[in-house]
């Protein structure tokens, strides 16, 4: 290989060998020379071969490890992406629409690929996998013969590794919007602007999940474009799906109709506002569903956050009906689930509810947590049962 080693630090070292992918700046001792992107070998501080990374001189995260063994496959993009299409077959088999490559959490970091149809859209979000963009673009045409490749490098944590925001055609044409199978349900997603890449792909098993608690009349106060609220539609009587876009909401009356779904109502609102005039109307449901954005997007906002979460949680236990259910979630990765449960049960504590934990879940099984890497573990999902 061309380039010189990356030395890293002793604590860098302990890093790597606990199966740690990333080594901050600070654990680099040496990269002189280093072109940004590369790919490099990476050394302990007495010169022991540690295995393979990519190189990002302006990140924090200095480096990205892609092998930990003595050498590395000649093409090993095509090698992760063939092992990463082969673990959906597990536990997405058939699936029109899933993650096809969660970044770290498939050996690809800072990768992301969603499959939509015919379509599929890509982010390279780190200086190293944004230089192979084409390769990754051709090795996708080869193995998934997609009919377009979108690029979806809108995130801001582009900017971190000095790479600019862009959304643009990569291969093929993508339409304005593509209507694709999801658990069952026909929905619209829109490739270009959506939220994400156009879904919330991370919460597809547990939409479907929603279909064994549903019942009776049900909130779902986050709906984006339905996600939760279509499922919960097909087992409940009614639904009412709030979100503060209207655009998005937009989105839950067109897949409602192309689902036959005639019993879900839209309501454009702020969920804290909407919680807080259902519960002092004396509003009750049966089923509640709460899927905020991450209220904490840094360490500093997780004190905040947990105080938003209790809030719309509290709310949330005091509209539900005994014996009802709540879904509820944190994509937060600053608050982790032992602090999130522990938001859930002051909010219980406050309710004067007696609260039990049905299920702990998390992102759907295509979005890989690496143990040992926490992350990796963003999302988390309880469904609780309030006594009654
Ligand atoms: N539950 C959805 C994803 C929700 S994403 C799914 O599984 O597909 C979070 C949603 O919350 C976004 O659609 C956003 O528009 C909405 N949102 C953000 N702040 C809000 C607020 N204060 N009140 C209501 N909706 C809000």
């Amino acid at each position: 290989m061309a380039e010189p080693p990356v030395v890293v630090t002793r604590r860098g070292e302990l890093r790597i060998r606990r199966g740690h992918p990333w080594v901050f700046r600070t654990d680099v001792k040496r990269a002189e020379g280093v072109a940004p992107g590369a790919l490099v070998r990476v050394l302990g501080p007495e010169g022991r071969p540690l295995g393979f990374a990519l190189f990002s001189s302006r990140s924090e995260i200095r480096l990205r490890m892609v092998e930990r063994g003595e050498s590395l496959p000649e093409d090993f993009l095509r090698d992760r992406l063939a092992a990463a299409l082969r673990f959906r077959e597990t536990v997405a088999p058939g699936a029109r629409a899933c993650r096809l490559v969660h970044g770290e959490g498939d050996g690809l970091p800072a990768l992301v690929v969603d499959r939509y149809g015919d379509y599929v859209a890509v982010q390279t979000l780190s200086e190293g996998m944004e230089q192979r963009k084409d390769h990754v673009v051709a090795l996708l045409v080869e193995l998934l013969a997609p009919r377009g490749i979108i690029e979806r490098n809108d995130p801001r944590v582009r900017t971190l590794e000095g790479l600019e925001q862009r959304v643009g055609l990569l291969h093929g044409e993508v339409p304005e919007t593509v209507e694709v199978e999801v658990e069952g349900l026909l929905l619209r997603a829109d490739l270009w602007r959506g939220q994400k890449t156009g879904l919330f792909l991370d919460q597809r098993e547990n939409h479907r999940m929603v279909e064994s608690y549903a019942r009776g009349r049900v909130l779902d106060a986050f709906t984006y474009q339905g996600g939760f609220a279509l499922h919960a539609a097909r087992v409940a009587d009614t639904v009412l799906a709030a979100d503060v876009s209207g655009e998005a909401l937009a989105h839950v009356a067109g897949n409602a109709a192309r689902n036959s779904l005639a019993n879900v109502t839209t309501r454009e609102a702020n969920a804290f506002d909407l919680l807080r005039e259902l519960e002092h109307g004396g509003e009750r449901f049966d089923t509640v569903i709460l899927d905020p954005p991450a209220f904490a997007k840094n360490k500093d906002a997780a004190e905040k956050a947990r105080r938003g979460y209790k809030e719309i949680n509290l709310r949330a236990l005091k509209i539900l009906r005994p014996g009802g259910t709540l879904v509820t979630c944190s994509c937060s990765y600053h608050v982790h689930e032992a602090d999130f449960e522990e938001v859930l049960a002051d909010a219980a504590a406050d309710a004067g509810a007696a609260v039990t934990v049905v299920e702990k879940r998390r992102q759907a099984r295509d979005h890989p947590v690496l143990l040992g890497v926490p992350e990796t573990f963003y999302l988390k999902c309880f469904v609780l049962r309030k006594a009654g």
